[in-house]
């Protein structure tokens, strides 16, 4: 009875206020959360992985993040102003940190647009036009607010629907838990892993055109997912069945790319 009351409260909630919609591909999507409390709990948590973490001194290292970086938030910022949704980024301050820790091929991003990134990345990165690929990935999850919408439904699967601000006193190890799992960041599996299949499909093609925006070749993306499954990791558990495989996601970058190519061509001759 209880939980049938939950659900019902659930469902009202979510039908007045628990909808967004993805740029350009326009899903609805869950969001339960309101962003105020979400940038709390996510500075709280992003400084515990700063205190956790080494960060990275390699100047090489971190002029090259920061100039891809650049671009690609330009590029970013350009395509949420040609969606109409640039006011979804007034809460963001973007930014990029570098963590040394050469072992984790893993990149995150926060729902303010910041990018931590992990020095493995590197392995498969490998150049400019590699590393494009995975920072455009990561800030296509931050401009469709992928984190969000899992928070929300972690809210409803695993802390028994409650608010964000209520899970937080009365769950918080869950909560930072949730949020970790959610924005996957503190994760063994890492960038492989967090989102589910159509939100993986969505920031891998809003990241291709995102990066041909910037002025990379999009057709980087195909060979850095290469390089990824080529990378030894952790053996994909069965709960994450749902994610995409290594090769339908290149095929389905493959069948994106003709689109991306043209917004690459026509950056290459007007800028
Ligand atoms: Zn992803």
């Amino acid at each position: 009875m209880v939980r049938a009351r939950s659900f019902y409260i659930c469902v009202i909630i979510v039908t007045i206020m628990g909808c967004a919609t993805v740029p350009s591909t326009g899903r609805q999507q869950l969001a339960l959360v309101p962003t105020e409390t979400l940038l709390e709990v996510s500075e709280q948590n992003y400084q515990q992985i700063l205190n956790q973490s080494t960060i990275c001194q390699d100047q090489q290292k971190i002029a090259v993040v920061d100039k891809v970086g650049e671009r690609v938030i330009n590029a970013a910022r350009r395509f949420m102003w040609q969606h109409g949704m640039e006011e979804d980024l007034d809460h963001f301050v973007w930014g990029f940190t570098l963590i040394e820790d050469p072992n984790t091929v893993n990149a995150g991003s926060l729902p303010d647009g910041r990018v931590i990134i992990y020095t493995g990345i590197f392995q498969a990165a490998m150049d400019e036009n590699g590393l494009a690929v995975v920072l455009a990935h990561e800030i296509a999850h931050g401009i469709a607010q992928h984190g969000r919408e899992r928070m929300s439904q972690l809210l409803i699967a695993q802390l028994g629907g409650l608010s964000l601000a209520e899970a937080l006193v009365r769950k918080p190890v869950e909560t930072q838990q949730a949020w970790l799992q959610a924005y996957g960041l503190g994760v063994t599996y890492g960038l492989l892993l967090p989102y589910s299949r159509a939100q993986e499909k969505e920031a891998d093609t809003i990241g291709l055109t995102i990066m041909a925006k910037a002025g990379y070749d999009p057709r980087g993306a195909v060979a850095f997912w290469q390089r990824m499954m080529q990378i030894p990791g952790p053996q994909i558990p069965p709960y994450a069945s749902t994610h995409p495989t290594d090769q339908d996601r290149i095929n389905a970058i493959q069948k994106a790319l003709p689109e991306a190519l043209q917004a690459y061509e026509q950056t290459r001759f007007y800028g």
